[in-house]
């Protein structure tokens, strides 16, 4: 296993943004269903007999100007989006599906006339699955990544069920300056609650969404930057296989890998959340009555 060398700390001259939750605001885990993986498919050095059912879901960002999903889990409509995929990766892909976002949000007694948006972390299938479910609604995605959904660039994901669909896209327009060692960032309400930066590797437009709460508990929804949280705590990437496969720019992922490490050092708080972590979920505020079969609820 190869190990990424210990990152430069991140430079005292870059602070520790400020930000100003208002009171309302909660981040809650909003599990779809799993991917059946395996720590070794997770990250270089994991063992095949690890089991890791990979987190498919949202996390429900509740703030009073408006609530919004980062990112949708599976959708009402997995099993038709699924046949447009290519045979192969048809057969190497397991998952369970336990409840679309919709009808986990519905179960709550969720009232969606709060909800303002999708925000994609990125644009791939796993993450995109339950947009349909939510007609109408704006998905705030990087331009980059948008662009990319539509090209060859990117693989898969669904093209030919999502052909025609109406997205409400909505670019994020990354008009604030650098953002701890980032060099550009969106502030989704200007309050610094919701921040967005750009964080290019595993696709074009892939971004790191942080988001701290009235108790200023900070988190990092990381996406698909690290599988497990391994791959940060370890300082390793993707097998390579696999990121060949997986990443569209590998470097640019490790160089955000390490970026990243070098925050968690400066912020030794933060809590990193990883699109398929069911641990980094489990430190969030849960539904009522989540249908699942039981979230992991250690952490390491
Ligand atoms: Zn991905
Ligand atoms: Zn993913």
């Amino acid at each position: 296993m190869k190990q990424l060398p210990e990152p430069s700390p991140l430079p005292e001259s870059i602070p520790i943004p400020k930000a100003d939750p208002p009171a309302e605001m909660d981040l809650v885990a909003v599990p779809t269903g799993v991917n059946h993986r395996t720590a070794a498919y997770a990250y270089a050095g994991g063992s095949v007999f690890d089991r890791r059912d990979f987190y498919i879901g949202a996390a429900l960002i509740e703030h009073p100007r408006g609530d919004l999903l980062v990112d949708s889990g599976f959708g009402r409509d997995i099993a038709k989006q699924m046949a447009t995929m290519p045979r192969l990766f048809r057969k190497l892909t397991k998952y369970d599906v336990w409840k679309p976002a919709v009808a986990q949000l519905e179960a709550a007694g969720y009232d969606f006339s709060r909800l303002s948006g999708i925000l994609l972390t990125h644009a791939h299938w796993d993450h995109m699955s339950g947009i349909p479910d939510f007609p109408d609604l704006p998905v705030l995605i990087s331009r980059r990544d948008r662009a990319a959904f539509y090209s060859r660039e990117m693989f898969g994901n669904f093209r030919g069920f999502f052909q025609e669909f109406p997205f409400n896209w909505q670019d994020l327009s990354f008009a604030g300056g650098p953002y701890l060692g980032f060099p550009r960032h969106h502030d989704v309400y200007g309050d610094g609650s919701i921040v967005c930066v750009q964080a290019p590797g595993h696709t074009p437009g892939s971004i790191i969404v942080f988001v701290t709460l009235p108790n200023q508990v900070r988190y990092a929804l990381v996406g698909d930057l690290v599988w497990q949280r391994e791959g940060l705590t370890r300082r390793v990437q993707r097998p390579f296989p696999i990121r060949r496969l997986g990443d569209f720019d590998a470097e640019g992922n490790r160089q955000n890998i390490l970026r990243m490490i070098s925050i968690m050092q400066r912020i030794p708080d933060l809590i990193v959340v990883p699109a398929h972590d069911q641990r980094a979920f489990a430190e969030m505020s849960q539904l009522p009555n989540v249908t699942t079969k039981g979230l992991i609820l250690s952490t390491e």
